[in-house]
């Protein structure tokens, strides 16, 4: 992506003007006949994302960009819909416009290209924006090409032990990785999640940051394939699940923004690594699941996996007393059912960080909606047997409950905040391919960026 981000300008540059409905107006005023003629027989309008080459003397004058709302997706829209070749903005933009507008275009560029024999077609090059802070476009272009790349790869490809040598890849930071009988002795919930499956399940912790700045950390859910496990899935509902430890890709990709920044914090992700499969060993609905706090779980559910093993990674977390403890998780269909997959839900109880955070969203484009944690539905997952039980007998409020469940582990946190991730696009939008999604990454990112400034 960053690729199509270049230097300088050559000989045969193209200007792309963008254009509302005014600024069309007073445009086309004074041009020659031969291009007023071109324009009308093109049928251009000024509307959100059109674009149009002006034919000139020596190949294309200029590309008119039609701008409505623009965003950094216009950018985008204008790279996918402009034929190959360079570039550049004949706009004033503001500096931040300016990165917006670079991150959009080179989005376009994305393709996960591991299992492909033929190259892409041709480049589209855009001379960096007068103005844009391009080592913040670099660091967000390569947080979102790493949870899609990651998201996106197969779970033969990328099972626990993959995902944990991703976490290597954040560099500046320490990784260790608790597995073997170090993971049975303090982790047993994610052991339990993990024994279906011939890939042996770890915990991959990653730190960073001086110790004396405030504690963050973020964990994220790591279940590499989830078949379901004994409560097996359908094909239809199975056929995405490489995508379930989307949750991993973004807390990992994040911490690589975070560390490239060098914002003042003391930086922890966590990430529970398991493959729920009905292997000989796989855990059994109806078992009793001990876990890291010392609450037993009883497994109504084998598919409802995630929030088991996060329950160990958030225990942990919740160990140092973080002053903000982040999840991502891809944890529930009913999330999806609530807001679709365009939407990041989140909880938490902390109304100020609710507010900030939905904010950050809609400056981000990233959009985030908070929904309840509503108390009274705690009931739903008393047990007969055990402390808590994994899956509610009701079909209703299923994000939520689910997010009660987490709850129950993060006591020694100040702020806790869960996000359900669908970290996937379903239909392919503007610098957004369908597949594997960094969704909610921005998103916090700009919340950290402005709660933790980074000092330069
Ligand atoms: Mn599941
Ligand atoms: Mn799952």
């Amino acid at each position: 992506m960053l690729a199509s981000l270049v230097a300088r300008k050559s000989a045969s540059t193209v200007p792309i003007v963008p254009l509302d409905a005014a600024a069309f107006a007073a445009w086309k005023r004074g041009r020659a006949q031969a291009v007023k003629r071109w324009i009308a027989a093109s049928a251009f309008e000024p509307k959100g994302n059109r674009v149009l080459l002006v034919p000139g003397p020596k190949g294309p004058a200029c590309a008119l960009l039609g701008r409505k709302d623009e965003s950094l997706y216009t950018w985008s829209a204008a790279a996918q819909r402009l034929p190959p070749g360079r570039y550049r903005i004949d706009a004033a933009h503001s500096p931040e416009e300016a990165t917006e507008a670079a991150i959009g275009w080179a989005l376009a560029a994305y393709r996960f290209d591991r299992y492909r024999s033929e190259p892409a077609g041709g480049a589209h090059e855009l001379v960096w924006p007068a103005g844009a802070d391009r080592a913040e476009a670099a660091r967000q272009l390569v947080a979102i090409g790493r949870a899609r790349d990651w998201i996106n790869t197969p779970a033969e490809d990328l099972g626990p032990a993959e995902l944990a040598a991703a976490a290597r890849t954040i560099e500046g930071a320490e990784v260790s990785v608790v597995e073997g009988d170090a993971l049975a002795d303090g982790f047993p919930a994610i052991v339990a999640v993990g024994k279906g499956s011939g890939r042996a399940p770890r915990l991959v912790d990653l730190s960073w940051g001086d110790p004396a700045h405030p504690k963050v950390t973020l964990v994220g859910k790591g279940v590499c394939f989830d078949s379901g496990g004994l409560d097996l899935k359908g094909s239809a509902n199975m056929l995405r699940m490489k995508k379930d430890m989307g949750g991993a890709a973004i807390a990992l990709a994040l911490a690589g923004a975070i560390v490239d920044a060098r914002l003042p914090v003391r930086l922890r992700v966590l990430v529970p690594a398991v493959e729920n499969l009905p292997g000989p060993g796989a855990y059994r609905p109806g078992d009793v699941v001990r876990t890291r706090k010392g609450k037993t779980v009883e497994i109504t559910n084998t598919d409802a996996e995630g929030r088991v093993i996060l329950a160990d990674a958030l225990a942990l977390a919740a160990e140092d007393a973080p002053e903000l403890l982040v999840d991502f998780a891809t944890l529930t269909g009913a999330a999806r059912v609530a807001v679709g997959t365009e939407i990041t839900p989140f909880w938490t109880a902390d109304d100020a960080v609710a507010q900030a955070l939905f904010e950050a969203g809609e400056g981000a484009h990233d959009p985030l909606w908070r929904l309840p944690l509503h108390a009274g539905y705690r009931r739903h997952l008393e047990s007969e047997i055990a402390d808590l039980k994994n899956a509610a007998a009701t079909s209703f409020a299923g994000a939520t409950i689910a997010a009660l469940f987490l709850k129950e582990f993060v006591g020694g946190a100040r702020t806790w905040v869960h996000l359900d991730t669908p970290a996937w696009n379903d239909r392919a939008r503007p610098g957004r391919p369908q597949g594997g999604e960094a969704s909610g990454l921005r998103a916090v990112w700009r919340y950290l960026r402005s709660r933790y400034p980074a000092r330069s």
